[in-house]
This record gives structure tokens, sequence and C-alpha cells, in this order.
């Protein structure tokens, strides 16, 4: 459930956003889950994998939010999304690696660290590597094996999430990546 909006307010949260090609990958595989489990398959242009949550700040803090996020370099790293899985507590089926990379656990890291020093709080739930592909599934053991979808990861963005008519609408409002050699 999300919280009532206050006035100045902005929902915000830190995460990865495939290419195209990722992208693609991810909604076909939402198709094959959604064949199994039913439920709400997340739109191809909303698919990706959250480092960290902030929920609602106030909107004259984001530029203080963006100018911490320019100090989290990253190092590039690839990533095989091999597992689907479904989480009965909320019934989201989602994709993820079955080993999560240690640049990725890295770079959570960092964010957190850099985002708490600018004051900001976030939600301090372990980081759980996946993206989501299904709300509202019907949970169940599911055909174990996808196919692995390669993800090349070379930066992060931030992204502001509101609400439309058809759901939760995000938009990308910050993007950072490998530190510009000198
Ligand atoms: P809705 O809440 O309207 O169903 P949504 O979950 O897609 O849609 P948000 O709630 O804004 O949209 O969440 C944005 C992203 O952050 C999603 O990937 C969501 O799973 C993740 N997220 C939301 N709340 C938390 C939280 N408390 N901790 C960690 N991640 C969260
Ligand atoms: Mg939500």
């Amino acid at each position: 459930m999300r919280s009532a909006r206050r006035p100045g307010g902005v929902r915000v949260f830190f995460a990865l956003w495939p290419d195209e090609a990722v992208r693609k990958a991810l909604h076909a595989q939402g198709r094959l889950v959604h064949a199994q489990l039913g439920g709400r398959p997340t739109r191809a242009a909303s698919i990706h994998m959250t480092l960290l949550f902030l929920g609602e700040i106030e909107e004259h803090r984001l530029a203080a939010l963006q100018d911490a996020a320019g100090n989290v370099d990253v190092e590039p790293f690839g990533m095989s999304l091999n597992r689907v899985a479904c989480w009965p507590h909320n019934r989201i089926a989602w994709a993820g690696p079955e080993r999560v990379p240690p640049a990725l656990e890295d770079l959570v890291g960092r964010l957190r660290q850099t985002v708490a020093q600018a004051g900001f709080s976030f939600d301090r739930k372990p980081f759980a590597a996946h993206v989501t592909l299904l709300r509202d599934a019907a949970c169940r053991a599911l055909e174990p094996d996808m196919a692995s979808i390669a993800w090349r990861v070379s930066d992060f963005v931030l992204v502001r999430s509101s609400l439309d008519a058809g759901g939760s609408n995000y938009q990308v409002i910050g993007r950072w990546g490998a530190r510009e050699e000198a």
C-alpha cells in the first residue's frame, strides 16, 4: 500500500534501468510466468530493479539527493538474471540473479551510505535483487528454468513514482555511471 501523499512531496527510489534488449527479454519472461501464475504483468516501460527505496521526500530536497548520488560511481559489472520465483506474502513474481554480483551489493552499500550521509532516510530492509514481473500472482511452484538474461550494468537512475489512471508511473530524473577518466 502506498502512503498518503503530502503536498510538495515526491516519491522516489534508486534503481537499475534495463536497456531495450534486457527490457524486452524480461517482459517476454513476464508473459511466460503470467501464463502460469496469472496476475498483473509489469508494463514493459516500468521494468526495473530497485536498489534503494526512499519513499516520500520533500520536493525541494531532490537537488541534494541528486548531488549525493553524483558521488556514487559505478564499476561496470555483468549480471545473469536466471531465476524466477514468487513471494506468497506480497504475491509478487520476479526474476533475479541466482548469484548476486558482489559489485551490485557493493553499489547498494555505497548508495545507502552516501544517501544516509546526506541526511535522507530510506527503507533499510536487506537488499533483495529482483525485478518484479507480476503483481497479484497466484504463487505456486514455477517451471524452474528461465533462459538466462545477461544484463550489463554501467549506471543507476533516480526515479520518481507517481500515480496515474493505469497505476504507478515512473519517471527517470537522474542517471549516474562510471566515473569519467580525467
Ligand atoms: P504501487 O505501490 O502503486 O503498487 P509500485 O510498487 O510499482 O506501485 P512504488 O510503490 O512507488 O511503485 O515502488 C517503486 C519501487 O520501489 C518498486 O520496485 C517497489 O517494489 C519498490 N519499493 C516500494 N516500497 C518499498 C520498500 N518499502 N522497500 C523497498 N522497496 C520498495
Ligand atoms: Mg509499491
